[in-house]
């Protein structure tokens, strides 16, 4: 197959370029390394079957030749990111998303559509089904990327209705592995930067509030089950396995043997209170799931950051209080 990969240089775009060309797959990343990093392609870069194109999505999408699948991951992922690039997240969830779905259209190819558990908001559905409709501020500080992503599933399925697009859509839930950057904001990066370097953990409110993570390889097989088939969806990815993010704290302190402390931060407005997905239909319709272990998952996302201090101390200082308005509570 040749697929385009919008956001191919980011966190799980450049993992899921690797894993289709190491299949045999050509690979067409586009990017406009707003969030993404060069060196997340570098061993792709050289290979003739992955070609790299530097473009913002939000501005057209026109690849020459053939094309089987577009795979869009492109946007701003972390709410760090997203809360810097408001009106470019809507953008590339709206008119990128847009771009993405004719050229897909012009190819008769299939559209793979990354979305997110976002969509889900503050659930009051525990866990979350692809049939709950979700729980979102549409005016508060995450609507930027949460409506986006609600626009972008809703355009992908008009196109699905009205030319008959052959479309699928994923519902990612929290990812972490290697390849994040240190200074992304999210909650595993942050953990990982600050037990290795010394500094206090950043908790934020009571440390109660759930998420459910996932391991990046796992993630990425469940991607290329959706390219490969026929699913429409929404269909949720992710590991069902449900942590509080004290616990995360915890676990993070005991495999990085780190003796730092914790320090807490309020609440981010809107910051959903529990996550999990309810992925039975990942496993009927996909043949599905997540099987590594989260333990294992962040063990190897450990290492990966060990193996970069200089990158880890320059990031380290800008995660305490990386939310808006963080202030420092004790
Ligand atoms: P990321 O920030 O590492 O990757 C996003 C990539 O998109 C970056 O390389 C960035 O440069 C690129 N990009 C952004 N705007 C662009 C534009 N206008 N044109 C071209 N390229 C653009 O984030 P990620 O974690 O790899 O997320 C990838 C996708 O998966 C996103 O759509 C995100 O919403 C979705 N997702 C991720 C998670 C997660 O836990 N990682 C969870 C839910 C959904
Ligand atoms: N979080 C935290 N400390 C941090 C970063 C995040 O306690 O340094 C919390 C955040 O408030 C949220 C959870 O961890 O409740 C997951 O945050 P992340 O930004 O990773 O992802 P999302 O909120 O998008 O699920």
């Amino acid at each position: 197959m040749r697929v385009v990969v919008t956001g191919g240089a980011g966190f799980l775009g450049s993992h899921l370029s690797a894993l289709l060309r190491g299949r045999g797959d050509q690979v067409i990343c586009v990017d406009n390394f707003s969030t993404g990093r060069r060196e997340n392609l570098d061993a792709l870069l050289g290979d003739p079957g992955f070609t790299l194109i530097e473009a913002d999505v939000t501005e057209g999408l026109e690849i020459p030749g053939r094309v089987d699948a577009v795979a869009h991951l492109a946007s701003p992922a972390s709410p760090p990111d997203y809360h810097r690039l408001p009106l470019e997240t809507l953008a590339v969830g709206s008119r990128g998303t847009e771009y993405g779905l004719r050229l897909a259209a012009r190819n008769q190819a299939r559209f793979v559509l990354a979305s997110t558990s976002e969509v889900y908001g503050d659930p009051v559905v525990h866990p979350q089904r692809e049939d709950y409709w979700g729980n979102v501020n549409p005016v508060g500080p995450r609507s930027v990327y949460d409506e986006a992503k609600r626009y972008a599933e809703a355009v992908t399925m008009a196109y699905h209705r009205t030319y008959d697009l052959d479309v699928g859509i994923v519902r990612i839930f929290n990812t972490y592995g290697p390849r994040m950057r240190p200074q992304d904001g999210r909650v595993v990066t942050s953990f990982i930067t600050q037990a290795l370097v010394g500094d206090p953990l950043t908790i934020y409110g009571d440390g109660e509030q759930t998420r459910s993570f996932c391991y990046v390889d796992d993630l990425v097989a469940g991607i290329v089950a959706m390219i490969d088939g026929d699913v429409t969806g929404p269909v949720n990815l992710g590991n069902p396995v449900e942590w509080t993010v004290g616990r995360l704290a915890s676990e993070i302190l005991r495999i990085t043997e780190s003796s730092s402390t914790i320090e807490r931060y309020p609440l981010p407005t809107d910051d959903p209170t529990r996550r999990r997905p309810d992925i039975t239909l990942a496993r009927r319709l996909l043949g599905w799931e997540p099987v590594v272990p989260v333990e294992e998952g962040l063990r190897r996302t450990v290492e990966w950051f060990r193996s970069r201090p200089e990158e880890l101390l320059a990031a380290a200082p800008s995660l305490a209080g990386a939310q808006p308005g963080g202030v420092l509570l004790s």
